[in-house]
């Protein structure tokens, strides 16, 4: 049996491009600054973000904490969404490592932080309250559906964050999912924010990393925050060689991504047990909920799948996440409605 996993884009392994990319990559020592694909992929990063400079970091995670405490002081607070992935996903990094406060504001359905709420949550200058320094978005939004938010929203965000002497940081781990699903350069999306994060290693397939991006400053002192965190790496080159190739050629494929994520919402929504409560699919994530005429809730559905070689998570008592990428071909799209078809009937 085909085995179709369908948990995240993450489990997205190299192509045969990337490996043999790898193979051949020319090394150096990064710490000094002396791997040329490391150096090509940081630049190449930046000028597609339109920023001064990149640095490559192993995971999205740590591009993030690393934002965070070159923006923050401990002490400071850093506004983001309760259904963002630095307050949810990334262990409270920010409080254990750089002693800085999070302000959660509610995620909109749409995926972002309403303009009054932020506004409310930033802090008058007065000693009883911590300085508010930082707001993150995160785009596309993943517990919102992979929902993209607007350049116009992004802009306006950082220019409020801006007039009140904060940063702006962009958690766009899938920001060139963003990108192709408006048709938009990038670079739109983040041209006000300070920092940009995305990740190599999730629907552009590359085995590992994320790059940082920002002015020239702020990825200098990012760079030492990764030495003090213990992500200098060495001959990284291997690793951003794979990177390199995820940058030239695997962007505009994700269309295909979000073209087999409609079929498969589509399919779902034929099934009379599935609804859609988070609305349909805007980039490469499905979220179908079970109605409740299901039995089982959505944990038993995943054990189901599994047995018909469909590989789904459960983000709730009665939701499951599917989410597509290359891996995922049309065959399996209708091996995944076949199995929905077969578990729910
Ligand atoms: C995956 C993800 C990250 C973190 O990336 P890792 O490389 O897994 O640490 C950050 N933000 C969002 C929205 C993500 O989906």
């Amino acid at each position: 049996m085909n085995i179709v996993d369908l948990r995240s884009d993450t489990v997205t392994k190299p192509t045969p491009e990337m490996r043999e990319a790898m193979a051949h990559a020319e090394v150096g020592d990064d710490v000094y600054g002396e791997d040329p694909n490391v150096n090509m992929l940081q630049e190449a990063a930046a000028d597609k973000m339109g920023k001064e400079a990149g640095l490559f970091v192993p995971s999205g995670t740590m591009g993030n904490l690393i934002a965070v405490l070159v923006h923050c002081q401990r002490g400071d607070e850093a506004i983001m969404g309760d259904k963002g992935h630095t307050f949810s996903f990334e262990a409270g990094g920010i409080s254990a490592l750089g002693g800085v406060f999070p302000h959660t504001l509610p995620n909109q359905a749409d995926g972002t932080l309403r303009i009054d709420d932020i506004l409310g949550a930033i802090r008058p200058d007065d000693v009883h309250h911590p300085v508010s320094k930082l707001v993150i978005l995160e785009n596309t939004q993943n517990r919102c559906g992979g929902v993209v938010l607007s350049k116009e929203y992004s802009n306006e965000v950082a220019k409020l964050a801006h007039h009140h002497d904060m940063k702006l940081h962009v958690d766009g781990a899938r920001i060139f999912n963003a990108s192709v699903a408006l048709n938009i350069n990038v670079k739109e999306f983040v041209k006000e924010a300070d920092s940009v994060t995305f990740c190599l290693s999730k629907g552009l397939c590359a085995p590992v990393g994320s790059v940082l991006c920002g002015s020239r400053e702020f990825i200098g002192k990012a760079r030492r925050m990764r030495k003090m965190l213990g992500g200098g790496m060495r001959q990284a080159g291997v690793l951003a060689a794979a990177g390199l190739v995820a940058l030239d050629s695997m962007v505009d494929r994700l269309a295909e991504d979000h073209r087999r994520a409609s079929e498969l919402a589509q399919g779902l929504g034929k099934l009379t047990g599935i609804h859609f409560e988070m609305g349909l699919p805007q980039t490469n994530m499905v979220f179908p909920s079970l109605r409740a005429e299901v039995n089982g809730n959505a944990a038993e559905i995943v054990k189901k799948l599994a047995t018909e070689g469909v590989k789904v998570s459960a983000v709730a008592e009665r939701r499951l996440r599917l989410v597509t990428h290359a891996w995922v071909d049309d065959a399996a799209v209708q091996q995944t409605l076949n199995a929905f078809k077969k578990v729910l009937a």
